[in-house]
């Protein structure tokens, strides 16, 4: 971003935090988080500071006049003293459910790597570590893509699902975010949640992810002769449930194709019995009842619906218990986009690309460099390469945080 554009969307923050209509909701016992505030020019991040209320928060973002603003989903006693002597008290249970580690059949279109160290690069979603000198530093260019933040949503809904039907959570206690830039933040705000420490809310991100499910890892040589239901069964509760309900669901719909990727040779047992298969003997735990498919086939159907079924979430964030996260109702200093809460019941149909829209008023000349299609609210924009358009602000902030655009000096 050069100097003059990044003048023009620091100064645009800026006015979109002064403006009374735009208040931030407060977090939760705002007293006892840690802020945290990315700042445009210096590129740092100022920590360990706190505020008593939201008009604290308000001087602070006045005198900062950050790109980002993050919060603790811990509490502490003191959260501006260092790490170790903050006091932790709890924290938020805090999930990240982003395109950047969901891989997606366009992510190669819209993405870009470069190793910071030895200038590698590639396209797609970003490697932990360079393949070619071991580097873990890079320079990314991701979009935020609507196909992309689509299939985080998906995500999202399934680990929504198990929560509350696997963990009992109400809905009133798990609140839902567009992240304001390629995914969702669900966070947990309970009394249940708040004392578990990183072990046990790794537990939990296996559970989503579905690791180390007995029964469906396990193998020995002799199960292939003997009965099915000797080595394979199911149960009706969480994660058993949950491959019952998708096995029925896949077996239905399967094709050939479909049974062959996924490691099974012998289609026509399955195929010419489906309903039988899926309706009764899944339902029923009546695994050797279908004639010709046999515990190893079991095993595969479920290992693959496993799959399906599992949440791809961020490990480090939710086990991270002194994480800094984006507070809600704050811009994205990587898209002009709002971070913004809506109702669980909404996640189906929610669209950020209405929702999350900052800027809403005026036009500003800019010259793209490159930008694939987008669209904000009814509004379709380019693909742009290397052209002066007057767009709304909004899609000009986009591109110009992206790093996309820089705004024409009038
Ligand atoms: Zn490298
Ligand atoms: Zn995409």
């Amino acid at each position: 971003m050069d100097a003059f554009s990044q003048e023009f969307a620091k100064r645009k923050f800026f006015e979109f935090y002064s403006n009374p209509y735009n208040p931030i909701p407060s977090p939760e016992a705002i007293s006892q988080r840690e802020l945290a505030f990315f700042l445009f020019r210096e590129r740092i991040m100022v920590r360990h500071r706190s505020v008593a209320n939201l008009n604290g928060l308000r001087r602070l973002i006045g005198d900062l006049q950050p790109s980002d603003i993050y919060y603790s989903c811990a509490y502490y006693e003191n959260p501006e003293a260092n790490m170790e002597k903050k006091g932790w008290l709890g924290a938020d249970l805090v999930f990240d459910i982003d395109a950047d580690h969901i891989p997606t059949s366009c992510d190669k279109i819209h993405d870009e790597w470069t190793c910071g160290k030895c200038s590698f690069n590639g396209r797609g979603p970003t490697p932990d570590i360079c393949p070619a000198c071991g580097s873990q530093k890079f320079d990314t260019k991701s979009w935020p893509c609507e196909r992309c933040i689509n299939s985080a949503k998906d995500e999202t809904v399934k680990l929504v699902d198990m929560l509350e039907k696997d963990f009992g959570l109400s809905e009133n206690d798990i609140h839902a975010f567009f992240s304001g830039h390629r995914g969702y933040h669900i966070h947990v705000e309970t009394e249940a949640v708040r004392s578990l420490d990183a072990a046990a809310r790794k537990e939990i991100v296996d559970y989503v992810y579905g690791l180390g499910l007995a029964g469906i890892h396990e193998g020995t040589n002799e199960r292939r002769k003997k009965p099915a239901d000797r080595f394979f069964s199911l149960h009706d509760f969480g994660w058993n449930k949950r491959i019952k309900l998708g096995m029925q669901k896949f077996i239905l719909n399967a094709t050939k194709e479909d049974l062959n990727a996924i490691g099974i040779k012998r289609t026509d047992p399955i195929l010419q019995n489906k309903n039988a298969i899926a309706n009764r003997y899944v339902e029923e735990n009546r695994w050797s009842l279908a004639k010709g498919v046999g515990t190893e086939t079991w095993i595969k159907l479920a290992r693959h619906v496993k799959d399906l079924a599992s949440a791809n979430v961020d490990t480090v964030v939710t086990t991270d218990i002194h994480r800094l996260i984006r507070m809600n109702g704050t811009l994205h200093g990587k898209s002009g986009l709002l971070k913004v809460e809506f109702p669980l019941k909404h996640l189906a149909d929610f669209d950020p690309f209405r929702e999350a829209v900052a800027f809403k008023e005026g036009t500003v000349k800019v010259i793209v460099s490159s930008a694939p299609q987008f669209r904000l609210g009814e509004s379709t924009f380019g693909p742009y390469t290397k052209q002066e358009v007057e767009l709304p602000t909004a899609a000009a902030i986009l591109l110009i945080c992206k790093g996309r655009a820089e705004v024409v000096k009038s």
